[in-house]
């Protein structure tokens, strides 16, 4: 099932309006934060329908579910919001927007060979793991500035910023909350090393459940699935991957 086009234009509403409403508290414009919708899971159409509504940033997590989407939808800037494999950086050089996931060095060394041979620059944001979440992935706070600098002395990279995903909450404390202190701490350390690499101003985070707090700490992007889009259906691959694990 897909939601309406009513629906889908309502929760579209009501999510740029928590972002509004956040960046208003915390004495921002609204305007200073882009809506990136995570369409990883639901079909093309959503995106196709997304995109006629004006959403011009879309994210996704597979690669191969994101070049599917971006033939179809060849005009959206695409992001990259998942782990990425260094044999799968051909793919994705030149054609996303923004590749949210670097970090690691072999990584960066992937993405500028592959970009240098494409002849395009690519950017990119270096993932930190600030909550030292084994289940996410990210390099870690006390490598990040390096790793920053590091990929910015390479050709072909543009280093755009850093990006987190918190861990999950503990049970009854609100995700704003618990996420808080995380964004708080990638906010400083882009602060810092934004002297040495000029390009590096944006930070990716928030999601559906604590978008207002990364908001009000100084998110530049938000990458939103569920509160748009409602429950990710379950994919084939998911029924796969979950049979196989037994
Ligand atoms: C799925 C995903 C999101 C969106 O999560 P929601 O909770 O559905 O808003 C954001 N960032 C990353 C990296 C994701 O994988």
């Amino acid at each position: 099932m897909t939601a309406g086009d009513g629906l889908l234009a309502d929760r579209l509403a009501s999510v740029r309006a928590r972002i509004a409403a956040a960046a208003l508290d915390a004495g921002r414009g609204p305007q200073e934060v882009r809506l990136v919708v995570v369409t990883k899971n639901h079909p093309v159409d959503a995106a196709r329908q997304l995109a006629l509504l004006g959403v011009g940033d879309l994210g996704e997590n597979r690669v191969d579910e994101l070049l599917a989407k971006r033939d179809a939808l060849p005009g959206v800037r695409w992001h990259l919001v998942g782990r990425l494999q260094s044999n799968k950086a051909r793919d994705v050089v030149g054609r996303v927007a923004l590749v949210h996931g670097l970090d690691r060095r072999s990584l960066a060394d992937e993405l500028s060979r592959r970009a240098v041979g494409a002849e395009v620059e690519q950017a990119v944001l270096v993932q930190v793991n600030v909550g030292d979440d084994p289940a996410k992935g990210g390099c870690r706070l006390g490598e990040a500035a390096a790793l920053v600098a590091y990929a910015a002395a390479l050709p072909g990279l543009r280093v755009e910023g850093l990006m987190t995903v918190p861990p999950l909450p503990p049970a009854g404390v609100p995700a704003g909350q618990a996420a808080r202190p995380h964004f708080a701490a990638l906010r400083r350390l882009r602060d810092e090393v934004v002297a040495g690499v000029p390009s590096a101003v944006e930070l990716s985070m928030g999601m559906s459940d604590d978008l207002e707090a990364a908001v009000e700490e100084g998110a530049t992007m938000v990458r939103v699935g569920t509160a748009v889009l409602g429950a990710r259906p379950v994919t084939e691959q998911q029924v796969q991957r979950e049979e196989a694990a037994g």
